[in-house]
């Protein structure tokens, strides 16, 4: 028994080897096909049980797959969407633990949000934005 799993162990080595594997994506493709096949016991050969096979096989093909170029694209791809949103999140976050010490302004020539100390009401300031250096007039 012992030799045999030392066998499989080198076999499955051997069959990995050059193969991308897995990555964040990949945990994610799992837990998406997962939630899908608990939508699917609903309904059993639904809508959803197409949703989670199709997901399992692309899983299944990233993980295998020899194209380590295309299977980064996709995982950079899906990093870049995933730190947009919870950079969001985190924005949203602080800006309600600072709401009573801190004030953001949305610099209007970047985009670029900045967290200043919260100045007295009725104040025209001036801000410099630390990323493009464009200064702007903010009334509080
Ligand atoms: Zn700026």
């Amino acid at each position: 028994m012992r030799r045999w799993l030392e066998d499989l162990s080198y076999k499955m080595q051997t069959f990995m080897q050059g193969r991308y594997g897995r990555d964040e994506l990949t945990r994610v493709l799992i837990g998406a096909a997962f939630v899908f096949l608990i939508l699917s016991l609903f309904r059993p050969l639904g809508f959803f049980s197409y949703i989670a096979l199709a997901i399992l096989i692309w899983d299944l093909f990233r993980t295998f797959s020899k194209n380590h170029a295309g299977r980064q694209k996709e995982r950079d791809a899906y990093l870049k969407i995933k730190n947009t949103v919870t950079g969001k999140f985190r924005l949203l976050k602080g800006m309600w633990r600072d709401r009573n010490t801190h004030i953001y302004v949305k610099c209007p020539n970047c985009r670029t949000m900045i967290r200043l100390a919260k100045p007295p009401k009725g104040k025209h300031i001036m801000i410099t934005c630390p990323k493009c250096r464009n200064s702007f007039e903010k009334h509080t």
